[in-house]
């Protein structure tokens, strides 16, 4: 029995599923999780010592590659000083000072320790400012798992086929409104009827947890337009577009601006991190200036600002990451809708950026009824090939692959020619050769 085979079965005696996050368990696939023990550049190493090219980047912080020598010295001299002091410090200054630089639509930010706080709270802070209870999102999009947004939810929630989670209060999940992920007239239909209620449009500018779904021209721009008439504030959940697509995120790309914005993944360097921002008008609702309430002990805390500045620093000083990722993203992609072709397979590759996604459907992958449409046994069956010949990918069809700068033209290739290998032997199959 293997390492990771021993550790999983005392992990499922003491942990649910044997894992704090669904999203790492392998139930989706059939196998049990890869225990990793160290990573370094493209690469982890399990505990049986099998290394892999990697694409989870433990889900998107890991921009520059893991183990960045200048974010662990940053992090070692931080911790040199001191864990934590549950006081304000000069890093959180120049932390803030450094994000609404980078982004213009944000003018003060607030720091908390994950994308689900910052979104949970970019919500109550949209609530509290209008004086309105619904909100609107979209089936498919995930934003953490705080009670009103499990609802339709994507990620681990609709891998595991519970996008509604028990336990979220009826009451709760009532001021929550779902609308078709690249449809606005199914968000102007809502507000056509309740548009007074509505406090907030929250939405992934590009969909990256249900699979990757782009957002058709236009689509945001059309939400910036129904907010604006209808009094909603528009919300960008940028956890994982933030400073992946452009310093100053999808919004950069896409050009439009957005009334707040959440962030988490990259902001934290690998440290648990997240942060909400947005106008100083709306932003000064927050306590203690305004009574909006929101507060954290380790908020802001030393070592997680010290991963996170210095890895929002190197994106700002070099340019050539994003040119790198972005590359290896087309490289990947091209090279994917090659291959389909070539095997004449019913797939379908998305993506944008450094962000891609192979759905195992031969529609246009353009919202959550879509993305539901694959094959799953299929993806179970590709990715447990990859794993085994040394590509890790994230165990479920609907989770994005991500593209660090540590990823090599040479990576790529070999990654291509694994899935090349796989899809030549399934077609033998097919035609029962
Ligand atoms: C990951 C994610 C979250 C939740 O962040 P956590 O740090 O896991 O709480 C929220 N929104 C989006 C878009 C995400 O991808």
């Amino acid at each position: 029995m293997s390492r990771s085979e021993e550790l999983f079965q005392r992990a499922v005696l003491c942990m649910p599923g044997g894992v704090n996050s669904p999203v790492r368990a392998y139930q989706s696939v059939g196998s049990w999780p890869r225990f990793i023990r160290r990573a370094w550049g493209a690469r982890v190493e399990d505990e049986d010592g099998r290394t892999y090219i990697d694409y989870i980047n433990s889900w998107g912080p890991m921009i520059l590659g893991h183990n960045d020598p200048r974010i662990r010295e940053a992090v070692v001299k931080a911790a040199e000083k001191g864990l934590s002091f549950g006081a304000a410090t000069e890093k959180e200054v120049e932390m803030a000072e450094l994000i609404c630089r980078l982004v213009p639509s944000v003018e003060m930010v607030r720091m908390v320790n994950s994308g689900t706080e910052a979104v949970m709270s970019a919500i109550r802070l949209a609530r509290g400012y209008t004086g309105r209870d619904k909100i609107i999102k979209f089936a498919g999009c995930y934003h953490g798992h705080s009670d009103s947004l499990l609802v339709k939810a994507g990620s681990g929630v609709m891998t595991g086929g519970i996008p509604d989670s028990a336990g979220v209060p009826a009451g709760c999940a009532a001021d929550t409104l779902t609308a078709v992920y690249n449809d606005s007239s199914s968000v102007e239909a809502i507000l056509e009827e309740q548009g007074e209620q509505v406090a907030a449009v929250i939405v992934e500018p590009v969909a990256a947890n249900m699979g990757v779904v782009e957002p058709k021209r236009g689509f945001l721009q059309d939400l910036r337009s129904l907010c604006t008439k209808y009094g909603a504030l528009l919300i960008f959940d940028e956890v994982i577009t933030g400073f992946r697509l452009g310093l100053d995120g999808a919004q950069g790309y896409y050009g439009v601006k957005p009334d707040l914005t959440t962030f988490g993944k990259i902001i934290g360097g690998g440290m648990p991190v997240g942060a909400y921002g947005g106008s100083r008008e709306i932003m000064n609702h927050v306590a203690p200036v305004g009574n909006v309430y929101q507060a954290g002990t380790l908020s802001g805390n030393p070592l997680a600002m010290a991963a996170g500045y210095t890895e929002l620093t190197i994106l700002e000083k070099h340019p050539e990451i994003y040119r790198h990722i972005n590359q290896m993203g087309e490289k990947f992609r091209t090279g994917m809708r090659s291959m389909l072709k070539k095997f004449d397979l019913p797939y379908t590759i998305t993506g944008v950026g450094s962000l891609a996604c192979l759905f195992f459907t031969q529609d246009p992958v353009t919202d959550y009824e879509k993305a539901k449409e694959s094959d799953t046994n299929a993806f179970a069956s590709y990715f447990m090939y990859m794993l085994n010949h040394g590509i890790h990918l994230a165990p479920s069809q609907f989770e994005a692959i991500f593209f660090s700068y540590a990823h090599s033209d040479v990576d790529v290739v070999e990654t291509l020619r694994t899935a090349e290998r796989y899809f030549s032997q399934f077609r033998s199959e097919k035609n029962g050769e």
